[in-house]
């Protein structure tokens, strides 16, 4: 750990570059004047449905590019081309042969980072602090998936005798079809969380990207048949959520699904799914909490914890949106806080200096305005008000920060406010606190802020949250699993660790009798 003395000035929000998108970018969404189409068995897909959305800039509102939407008979497709690449070879490979290409795809991602960071950038609304961030982690999941997958045996396990005539054994081996559904908020590291531990334990796959930002699954796919690939191992179906992702999730073929994205339409995947026997992996919404206990510096946490709130503006799934502060330095938090918040430069997502840029989409500023209305009437007094917000020169969707001040034991915030969103509450005690912290349905990712180490790990340990943090937050790390509790995850083994290998294997029990004589 560092030793190095950090003052409260070297803590900024996540801040913008300049960022041009490459050409290349460019020319990949005009795609010669029509729309991006799906990717089955290695060839471009139009789609049945005859349908196109618009991929936008949510700072401009600028048409980036169209995107064909894919029906429920690209989604047979796809699952057919899916087996036939499975048992065309694909299942036979060995872990070397996969990691072999799968580490050629990771070279020509770095080769072409610059189309990637304009995807994050320029469609997904980020600032280039942050996108810089989201490309290193290509790299770290692929090595770490060859790695997991080379210490994995896969196939027959020791033969256990269970009685003189009759011998068992595991087998293990991979679903044959599985799919990954998508949020739009971290498209290259969720497609990438996704796409390594399916691939290394050998399944072909089907990724549906969201509808709001398709771009980077669909240039992943133009990588894969660059790397060589064999045709339907990597098949890509864009498209809106209650439709493609519906029949996705009622196709019989997949065998298992990997859902990240909000609660609701998690909850209704697994319904669809279970009609039929997929089975389904979870990563969900989070609501989380931060505790600020007495002994912490106030103005120093207030902006470590004001930098996790606004990463992406508040649009990643386990950021602090509650936080409960000791009395004794609750005045102190509160003030520091509303500098940090009020001091966040407001802007395009591409331009040197901005820290807070556009939310995603045109329904987005409404949800939010909803969930501060929510809070007001439930007790909060709002010291930044999250209203809309103008930027010279873009007619993007731009919102103001909102920092709330509510009393202890006030729950007016329940659901996940996506947006640089948070409600702080005083309490008396940190036991206080972790009771308010617990009490949501949520239990994605929270924190304790102190300079005990062994109190932090002791609160830790007992929030309700797959992750507990201590003086740091929206932490992930390979060999770690990152997974929800309560409505924020399962089943399944998380993200990033030995287990997530596992959720894309099966194991049969099989077991050998003497012929009798
Ligand atoms: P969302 O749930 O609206 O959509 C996620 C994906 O599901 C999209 O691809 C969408 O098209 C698809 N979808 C929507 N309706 C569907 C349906 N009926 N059937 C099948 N598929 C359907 O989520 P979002 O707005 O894209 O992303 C934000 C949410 O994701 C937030 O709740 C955030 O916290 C969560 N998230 C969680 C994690 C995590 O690791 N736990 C990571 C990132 C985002």
């Amino acid at each position: 750990m560092s030793t190095e003395t950090l003052t409260p000035a070297r803590i900024q929000a996540f801040t913008a570059d300049d960022f041009s998108p490459p050409q290349a970018f460019l020319d990949f969404c005009d795609n010669g004047g029509k729309p991006l189409n799906g990717v089955i068995g290695g060839k471009p897909v139009p789609g049945s449905m005859n349908g196109a959305i618009d991929v936008i800039n949510p700072g401009t509102k600028e048409v980036l590019a169209r995107v064909s939407e894919m029906g429920y008979d690209e989604v047979n497709q796809a699952v057919e081309s899916g087996y036939r690449a499975y048992h065309g070879g694909w299942k036979n490979t060995s872990v070397d042969e996969r990691a072999a290409l799968v580490l050629k795809l990771v070279e020509l991602f770095e080769r072409d980072k610059d189309v990637f960071m304009a995807c994050e950038i320029i469609n997904g609304g980020k600032v280039s602090e942050l996108a810089e961030g989201d490309m290193g982690v290509v790299r770290g999941s692929a090595e770490y998936f060859v790695d997991v997958a080379r210490n994995t045996k896969f196939g027959d396990s020791e033969v256990m005798s269970v009685r003189d005539d009759l011998n068992a054994y595991t087998y293990l081996e991979p679903w044959g079809v599985v799919a990954g559904i998508i949020p739009w908020n971290y498209p290259v590291v969720l497609t990438a969380w996704f796409m390594m531990p399916a691939l290394m334990a050998g399944n072909c796959i089907i990724i549906k990207p969201s509808e709001e930002t398709p771009l980077s699954a669909l240039y992943f796919a133009k990588l894969a048949e660059e790397a060589g690939f064999p045709d339907g191992v990597i098949n890509v179906l864009p498209g809106r959520g209650e439709l493609t992702g519906k029949f996705i999730s009622e196709h019989p073929g997949i065998r298992y699904i990997s859902f990240t994205g909000s609660p609701g339409v998690g909850q209704a995947i697994l319904r669809a799914a279970d009609k039929h026997g997929t089975r389904v992996k979870r990563e969900m919404g989070g609501n989380g909490s931060a505790i600020v206990c007495a002994d912490a510096d106030p103005e120093l946490v207030a902006r470590m914890i004001g930098r996790n709130v606004n990463q992406h503006y508040g649009q990643t799934c386990s950021t602090i949106h509650r936080v409960f502060a000791e009395k004794t330095i609750f005045d102190d938090f509160l003030g520091a806080s509303e500098a940090f918040f009020k001091d966040l430069v407001i802007g395009n997502q591409a331009e040197k200096g901005t820290q807070l840029g556009p939310v995603i989409n045109s329904r987005q500023p409404q949800r939010i305005l909803d969930g501060i209305a929510y809070a007001k009437a439930n007790g909060a007094e709002p010291i930044l008000e999250g209203e809309p917000a103008s930027v010279p020169g873009c007619d993007g969707y731009y919102l103001k920060p909102t920092l709330l001040r509510s009393p202890t034991w006030s729950n007016a915030n329940p659901q996940e406010v996506f947006h640089a969103f948070v409600n702080v509450q005083p309490v008396d005690s940190v036991e206080q606190a972790l009771q308010c912290a617990n009490n949501t349905l949520y239990g994605l990712g929270s924190s304790v802020w102190t300079k005990d180490l062994e109190l932090g790990q002791r609160i830790a340990k007992q929030f309700r949250d797959g992750t507990g943090q201590v003086n740091c937050h929206n932490t992930v790390a390979d060999g770690i699993p990152y997974a929800g509790q309560g409505i924020s995850g399962g089943p399944g083994g998380g993200v990033s660790c030995a287990d997530t290998l596992r959720d894309y294997l099966q194991t049969k029990a099989i077991y050998v009798a003497e012929y009798p004589e």
